[in-house]
């Protein structure tokens, strides 16, 4: 027997064949499509998921060893996530979880903060969120407006989050906050790792035009943290959010090697492909609907394409870091498209699912409703587009007025 760390591919991959045949539950493709926004018990199910992963030794693939991963390579990854097509897996956890949060505590965090917040998620016990937008506006991270004032040896945190995925079902959040107003905007940040059951934090569920009510709200009213849960440098948070940027860019763009799994629960088997939805509706043999689906296949063999192309040249340091923005800019392009294309294909049926929230049509319509968010998530396609151009392309920087002046002396709102 191969120890984990010298087990080739091909053996890691018939391993995890057989032990995903006799363990994990197969993917029911004829189960009723779940009500969005009634999702709490997916949660649950991602967790007991997750507790089966490791028990079974596949979880955590490229997290290192010492924080409860396998230490094994994209390779290994990849190869367990083709072989779990078919399974059900808890693929909410891959966005933000392990692909973000703790892709940043790992590059970022103390040790302590790895040993224990990385492998409880890998554990399945804990689940993460981020806590960065604002009410004011997401796209200018760094004027953010929440405060973190020391009081002896604890913070005090007060303000407000916005647009916060999935964080009523989340143990801990990552919050960038504002601890020195004297300097200029980007130099007066520091990161903090927030539970989100703290006294002094209100949190409300947002319902979507769509139904779902993943998105929250947060309300911080004298929240208490020890120094413990500071990531990275007091007053250096910037350095940390960007890493954050990073693997949120990678992550939404299909780069990120802490991604595991094809498919979740109903909901999440691709239902509204214009593909499916053609096979549906009956008129797979139409002309037409052939032409949009190969468009639609041609997008999606372009995006594998460009994900290994991207991911391959950042890891061995041939594009920078900001090269991520490519697959996020790409990835909303080709979701948007396919979303067009999937409306297309299904016609007048989507109206008839909408209502009911059943029918493979109908949700390619419920989906539509959506369709903007791809351009939004993981920062907007605007700001990917600055990220090429300055940080790829080295075209000149964006003019900003406040780039330079202490925070204090910025003028904002009717100041
Ligand atoms: C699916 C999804 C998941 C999300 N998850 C989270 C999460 O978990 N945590 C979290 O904190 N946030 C989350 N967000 C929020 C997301 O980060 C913000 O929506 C995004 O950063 C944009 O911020 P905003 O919505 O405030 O828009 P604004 O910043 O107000 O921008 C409005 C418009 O102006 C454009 N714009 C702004 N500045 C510029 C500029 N300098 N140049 C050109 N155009 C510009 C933007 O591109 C956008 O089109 C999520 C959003 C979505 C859609």
């Amino acid at each position: 027997m191969t120890t984990a760390e010298t087990e080739s591919v091909e053996s890691f991959r018939a391993r995890a064949r057989a032990w995903l045949a006799d363990t994990m539950p197969r993917l029911d493709e004829n189960a009723p499509l779940p009500v969005l926004g009634d999702d709490d018990h997916e949660w649950v199910r991602a967790r007991e998921l997750q507790k089966t992963l490791y028990a079974g030794g596949f979880a955590g693939i490229c997290f290192p060893r010492e924080y409860g991963g396998l230490g094994l390579s994209r390779a290994h990854q990849r190869a367990f996530t083709e072989e779990t097509a078919g399974y059900e897996m808890p693929v909410q956890l891959n966005i933000p979880t392990f692909s973000i949060v703790a892709a940043t505590i790992l590059d970022m965090g103390t040790e302590e903060q790895k040993r224990e917040r990385i492998s409880a998620a890998i554990r399945g016990d804990e689940v993460f969120c981020q806590f960065l937008s604002e009410p004011s506006g997401g796209s200018d991270l760094a004027g953010l407006l929440t405060r973190a004032e020391l009081d002896g040896d604890t913070w005090i945190l007060n303000g407000q989050k916005t647009w916060s995925t999935s964080a009523y079902a989340a143990d801990w959040g990552l919050c960038l906050a504002r601890t020195n107003w004297d300097v200029p905007k980007h130099r007066g940040l520091t990161m903090f790792l927030v539970p989100t059951v703290a006294p002094g934090l209100h949190m409300n569920r947002v319902k979507m035009v769509n139904g779902s009510r993943e998105f929250c709200e947060e309300f911080f009213t004298d929240v208490q943290l020890p120094a413990s849960a500071v990531v990275g440098e007091v007053n250096d948070g910037w350095a940390v959010a960007s890493r954050q940027l990073f693997h949120e860019r990678n992550a939404v763009g299909g780069g990120s090697p802490f991604v595991s799994g094809l498919a979740g629960r109903p909901r999440a088997l691709g239902g509204q492909s214009p593909f499916t939805v053609a096979k549906a509706t009956g008129r797979a043999a139409e002309p037409g609907v052939r032409e949009r689906v190969g468009e639609w296949v041609a997008l999606e063999t372009v995006k594998n394409q460009m994900v290994a192309r991207v991911s391959r040249a950042i890891g061995t340091g041939t594009l920078p870091a900001p090269g991520a923005a490519l697959l996020r800019l790409f990835h909303a392009e080709a979701a948007q498209r396919s979303t067009d294309l999937a409306m297309d294909v299904a016609g007048a049926q989507i109206a008839a699912g909408v209502g009911t929230e059943e029918g493979i049509a109908g949700r390619a319509g419920v989906s539509y409703l959506s369709r903007q968010g791809a351009s939004l998530g993981g920062g907007s396609s605007e700001m990917a587009r600055n990220q090429i151009s300055e940080r790829l392309l080295s075209m000149p920087r964006e003019q900003s007025n406040d780039r330079d002046i202490p925070f204090n002396q910025v003028k904002r709102g009717r100041s």
